[in-house]
């Protein structure tokens, strides 16, 4: 019966149609229109090799957006392949509450001397959000366990993005995502983040950490925190002018908050160092972890802390210190072990990235001079191409208008898969990617602008 040959995953041959078929009657996508997708043909995907995956027609396409931002090393890595099965030959799960399990504790000392010096405690947790979630939760009970129950609230940054879990959209509601649950949110206060590109401002920089201060030196005794992406990922691939991260350390500082960064887009290289906060040498007293974290293999997460918010959970079992939070996944073997593998090759990666990133800049410049582009901005391998309607003005197209997808089906068309949010065309290779595969991936994306400048035209006359 068992033949070790047979899949007992794929047991027949099935067809494109009847995939799509039963794709349509019974997935609810994420972050999708539904009702367009389902009068759409659908790519559905099989099988990945090295940078491209390939859907069941056979069809190969670059992975431009890292499979939304977490392949680093490609797709079928023999070495985390070999990371995965080594384990799941010993124990696919175990719990952490209350014992541990060998990968878990491994990766943790990993992380702790690969970390922003400081950080010294691994609180695992499986997705993102769930990393943010549980900073934000480490945050407000550090101050409640000495006393300071006022201390609640998370300074947070207008378009900034921390995920979906009603606390992370808490610190960071986005009217068109998040309108139906305004109501459900608590009052976290916000400042703008400082916006370099076409600012109505001389100094962003400035007006931005001004308004930090304000607001900390007003409510101090009810801020736990502050919560800040390094890059505005989702928001559009938004640069922070240097100085912007030790700032905010120095303010979090001056006025006892802490300061929470998350770095689950930016970590593991994305920018070029092994985490943004690397570039400004901060160490913030809480840092979230995701995505790039296992290679983009399996779904763990982590919240990083320094020894001083650690400290503040100890006490007697009924002293209420203990941080009662945890995940049935949380530091799953199989991630655990695939992360540490992830490491070993990053480790070897960094020293590419430089040229690449300086090579990927200048190959992207003639995209800028694209009539319908705003702007092209990049931080080492996150890239946001904004679409605007009028160059000079760079009033931005309606979002009825999709006109980041007519760009991204060109360029889907040609084996390049990227994924436009609201006017900004994301595009995040895996850091894999050799210089090559770079410049064919770009060229992709210069032969896709080109083609759609008729559309576009027609859309911005409208
Ligand atoms: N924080 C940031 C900065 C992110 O970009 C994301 C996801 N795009 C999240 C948190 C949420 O991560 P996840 O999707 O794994 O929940």
């Amino acid at each position: 019966m068992n033949d070790a040959r047979q899949s007992l995953v794929f047991k027949e041959k099935i067809s494109y149609e009847k995939l799509a078929e039963l794709d349509k009657a019974y997935l609810w996508h994420p972050f999708t229109h539904m009702k367009q997708y389902i009068a759409s043909e659908p790519i559905i995907i099989e099988r990945g090799e090295g940078v491209r995956v390939f859907d069941v027609h056979g069809r190969a396409y670059y992975d431009g957006t890292s499979s939304i931002w977490l392949n680093v090393h490609g797709h079928c890595v023999p070495e985390l392949n070999r990371a995965i099965v080594e384990q799941l030959e010993r124990i696919a799960h175990s719990t952490l509450l209350g014992m541990s399990n060998v990968p878990a504790i491994l990766f943790a000392e990993r992380l702790v001397k690969i970390a922003p010096q400081g950080l010294k405690r691994v609180f695992y947790v499986d997705n993102g959000a769930g990393a943010v979630e549980a900073a934000i939760k480490i945050a407000v009970q550090f101050w409640a366990n000495q006393g300071a129950k006022n201390k609640r609230l998370i300074l947070g940054f207008y378009n900034n993005y921390h995920g979906d879990t009603l606390g992370a959209v808490g610190v960071a509601p986005d009217d068109m995502f998040h309108w139906a649950f305004l109501s459900l949110l608590p009052p976290h206060p916000r400042v703008p983040y400082p916006y370099p590109y076409r600012s109505q401002s001389s100094d962003p920089l400035a007006e931005s950490l001004e308004a930090t201060e304000k607001l900390l030196r007003q409510r101090r005794d009810e801020i736990a925190a502050v919560i800040v992406e390094p890059v505005e990922g989702a928001g559009g691939i938004i640069v922070p002018p240097r100085g912007f991260l030790k700032g905010l350390r120095e303010l979090c500082n001056q006025y006892e908050v802490l300061l929470i960064v998350d770095e689950v887009a930016t970590g593991f290289g994305r920018t070029g160092s092994m985490f943004a906060c690397d570039i400004e040498k901060i160490t913030p007293d809480l840092m979230c972890l995701g995505k790039g974290i296992s290679g983009g293999y399996l779904p763990i997460g982590a919240t990083l802390a320094t020894e001083k918010v650690f400290e503040a959970f100890l006490g007697e079992v009924d002293s209420g210190k203990t941080f009662f939070h945890g995940h049935s996944y949380a530091g799953n073997p199989l991630g655990a072990a695939v992360s540490l593998v992830n490491l070993d090759l990053l480790e070897e990666l960094m020293p590419q990235m430089p040229e690449k990133i300086e090579k990927l800049s200048s190959w992207l410049q003639p995209i800028a001079d694209e009539p319908f582009v705003g702007e092209v901005r990049q931080a080492g391998f996150m890239v946001g191409i904004e679409l605007v309607k009028d160059k000079k003005t760079k009033e931005g197209f309606a979002y009825r208008d999709q006109a980041g997808w007519k760009v991204a089906d060109m360029a889907r068309n040609n084996g390049l898969l990227v994924r436009p949010i609201g006017n900004v065309l994301i595009f995040m290779p895996p850091l894999v990617s050799t210089l090559d595969e770079l410049e064919d991936m770009v060229q992709i994306l210069c032969e896709a602008f080109r083609a759609s400048r008729d559309e576009l035209a027609k859309l911005a006359k409208n």
